[in-house]
């Protein structure tokens, strides 16, 4: 039997995460085993971006880091200045080759590019059954796949296109996200966000809340009327236009602590239901795992659940029922509060709702009371 200390099922984000944490720690000449179905050093082209205030994993292949963020809409413009916190982007072209790199390096750990079908355990192991490669067993199994994942037929969740604009001039400050910039259609919340590359380029992406079957109107067109109009570029253009759909999974936050099979990455919970990111949330729970294998030769941590799933639930149905108050939710947020490195926690909903009392207690909560019962 091909046996490991640590089986790593998915080498995604969370699982390339795990793997770069753990040869960082005291677990570093550990036998690893890291088991990705995609063939190649890069399993798919995404952008991530996120906001945060420490390091991480990942720091060295950031591409860029913003210090200010822009909130707008057709009525509404404000800059914001963050304290402590920056907004940083990240390509899965940089993560992986990075990660591979560091990865390659470290003789203790095997890479197999095969399909996990399925798993088992019993008291002391977890095992992985590979498409190919046959049985896998370690006792500790970390799981990102898809196995025993289902998908509801048509998921609500984050519909988004991204393209590369292009100016002849300096459009761009490259230390300045536009974070929000709302422009609702008659029937839905839709807002636009810009990640300068330089002062002549940057990406731009456009984020609607929906059905993942909904008939979409042409967002290519609608993007080249809000550069020429709202952004004042009429001579802009877009390129390598990609779409992607993120869809709100109910996954348990809570793991078994009796099982050798632990989940990690969006599987163990960790996708904020309004917002759709889990970039921080994953790089803080790999740390905290491995943290506490080091120490207690297990990777179970006591989890506060800090995210707000009645209220996500309230807000995702303000959205589509009503986008325009939704909007203005939103833009009060930061309208009414000095510290926007605030409200982005809030928005990530890093601590107990409680905690940010302050922030939203000036703000009309009957819409979203409303929109719960
Ligand atoms: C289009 C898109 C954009 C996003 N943008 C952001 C963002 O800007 N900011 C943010 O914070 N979050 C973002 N997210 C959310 C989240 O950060 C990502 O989904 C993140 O990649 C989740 O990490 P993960 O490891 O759970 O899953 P993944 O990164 O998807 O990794 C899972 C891996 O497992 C492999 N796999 C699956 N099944 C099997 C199997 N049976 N056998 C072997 N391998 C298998 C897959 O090929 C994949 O490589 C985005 C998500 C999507 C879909």
């Amino acid at each position: 039997m091909n046996s490991f200390d640590i089986i790593i099922a998915g080498a995604g984000l969370a699982g390339t995460a795990l793997t770069l944490e753990l040869l960082n720690s005291p677990l570093r000449n550990n036998k690893i085993l890291v088991v990705e179905q995609k063939q190649g050093v890069v399993p798919y082209d995404r952008t991530w971006s996120y906001w945060t205030v420490k390091k991480h994993q990942f720091s060295k292949a950031v591409q860029e880091r913003y210090t200010s963020v822009t909130v707008a809409s057709d009525e509404y413009r404000q800059t914001f200045n963050l304290r402590n916190a920056v907004l940083e982007r990240i390509s899965s072209q940089s993560l992986f080759f990075y990660a591979a790199k560091r990865i390659g390096a470290h003789k203790n750990v095997t890479v197999i590019h095969d399909r996990a079908e399925s798993f088992y355990e019993d008291m002391d192991h977890a095992g992985v059954r590979l498409q190919k490669s046959g049985m896998f067993i370690a006792p500790w199994v970390f799981d990102s796949t898809s196995v025993n994942t289902t998908l509801p037929s048509n998921p609500f969740g984050v519909l988004g296109w991204t393209w590369t604009v292009r100016t002849k001039t300096n459009a761009f400050d490259t230390l300045a996200v536009t974070l929000f910039d709302f422009r609702n259609t008659p029937d839905s919340f839709s807002f636009f966000y810009i990640l300068p590359v330089n002062r002549k380029t940057a990406l731009l992406t456009l984020t609607q809340y929906g059905y993942q079957n909904e008939a979409q109107g042409d967002a290519k067109q609608f993007a080249m009327r809000y550069l020429k109009t709202a952004q004042n570029l009429p001579g802009a253009t877009l390129e390598n236009g990609s779409y992607g759909f993120i869809p709100f999974l109910n996954h348990h936050h809570d793991r078994n602590p009796s099982s050798h099979i632990v989940p990690i990455g969006v599987k163990a919970g960790l996708m904020n239901s309004l917002s759709s990111y889990a970039f921080t949330e994953i790089m803080a729970d790999t740390e905290r795992m491995v943290e506490a294998m080091a120490q207690h030769k297990r990777p179970y941590y006591p989890r506060h659940h800090t995210h707000f799933p009645g209220i996500n639930r309230a807000m995702r149905r303000l959205i589509r029922q009503n986008p325009q108050v939704a909007k203005k939710m939103f833009i009060d947020l930061f309208k009414l509060n000095s510290n926007t490195d605030e409200v982005l926690s809030f928005l990530s909903q890093d601590k107990p709702f409680m905690e940010y009392f302050p922030l939203v207690r000036h703000m009309n909560p009957f819409p979203l009371l409303a929109a719960a019962i």
